[in-house]
């Protein structure tokens, strides 16, 4: 109790409860102090990451290009021998959307199975002929304004 350490690493005084114990150090604790150990800790954890960093992102990147592609087949599955909802033509290009958007743009899976089974599936030129693409085509027709004038 009250007993004073030097700490083997910063040499700041600091009480004994300022270190980790170690049943095996002469005074019972460690020789460098909590923070010090802490800031050891975060270093090498720092140092680990790092190094790590490529393969994490690369982890990363793949899992999500997987969970895609997963994504692309359920929904591709699904539309299989579906035709449109307004046209009822099953040759043209089909689209499973979702509150108005498209459901290959959802990330997680049991939302994607979710939202199928209240999908709206309607081909690409009444999709084009509805104006659900808005955003599209304001971008379209802002283009040509800025051209025109
Ligand atoms: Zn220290
Ligand atoms: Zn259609």
């Amino acid at each position: 109790m009250g007993q004073i350490k030097t700490c083997a690493k910063c040499n700041q005084s600091k009480k004994v409860t300022d270190f980790y114990s170690n049943k095996s150090m002469p005074m019972g604790v460690k020789a460098a102090c909590k923070s010090c150990t802490k800031d050891a800790d975060k270093r090498y954890r720092q140092k680990w990451y790092n190094k790590n960093k490529k393969k994490h992102y690369a982890d990363v990147l793949r899992s999500q290009k997987e969970r895609k592609a997963e994504v692309n087949a359920l929904v591709d599955k699904h539309l299989v021998g579906k035709c449109c909802r307004l046209c009822h033509k099953s040759d043209k290009r089909l689209i499973a959307k979702y509150n108005g958007d498209s459901i290959k743009k959802i990330f997680k899976i049991e939302e994607v199975k979710r939202a199928l089974l209240d999908a709206d599936i309607i081909c690409l030129s009444c999709v084009l002929q509805l104006g659900w693409d808005k955003r599209r085509k304001k971008k379209i027709s802002g283009g040509e304004m800025a051209s025109t004038g």
